[in-house]
């Protein structure tokens, strides 16, 4: 199992697992040259991870993105994350994309699309024909194999609920 593999299933296994309030959707940041290796060399390859703990913590900026690359930054002293990647459930909102381009990471992988509303696919243009002018672009991975599952524990979570 190559490493990108390992973390994609690592953060689904995590949202299977969710037994919190909030909607279980988690986030790590991993170096970018790690996810060309074929094997892993170590159990946990990333060096920010976090998960959506919105309701639990009151905060409407308590998303998984934006918790992992705080996390990630702190662990390195270091705002900038350049050489670095997310791997996300969700495509990150436009807030976490925000701070994505903040901390300038390489590339962004993710699961399920965001259908609620815009996200990083929007304000990176691939889905505008209007351009906006950013500073920094990661490049955007759609993990389309993953999708039917993760949207399935969102589901099974959100009947859990009802
Ligand atoms: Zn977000």
């Amino acid at each position: 199992m190559n490493v990108l593999r390992y973390c994609c299933e690592a953060l689904l296994d995590a949202q299977a697992q969710g037994d919190t309030t909030d909607v279980p959707l988690y986030s790590l940041i991993v170096a970018s040259d790690l996810l060309e290796q074929e094997a892993v060399a170590h159990s946990q390859p990333w060096i920010g991870w976090a998960a959506n703990q919105v309701s639990e913590l009151h905060n409407p900026l308590a998303h998984a993105e934006s918790a992992a690359i705080a996390t990630a930054a702190a662990y390195l002293q270091n705002e900038r994350l350049g050489g670095y990647s997310l791997i996300s459930c969700l495509e990150p909102c436009l807030m976490c994309s925000g701070a994505i381009m903040h901390a300038r990471l390489d590339r962004v992988y993710f699961f399920c699309t965001a259908d609620k509303g815009p996200g990083l696919r929007y304000l990176c243009n691939t889905t505008r024909s209007t351009p906006m002018r950013l500073n920094h672009y990661p490049a955007i991975f759609w993990l389309s194999e993953y999708n039917t599952r993760c949207r399935a524990q969102l589901q099974q979570f959100f009947e859990k609920k009802r």
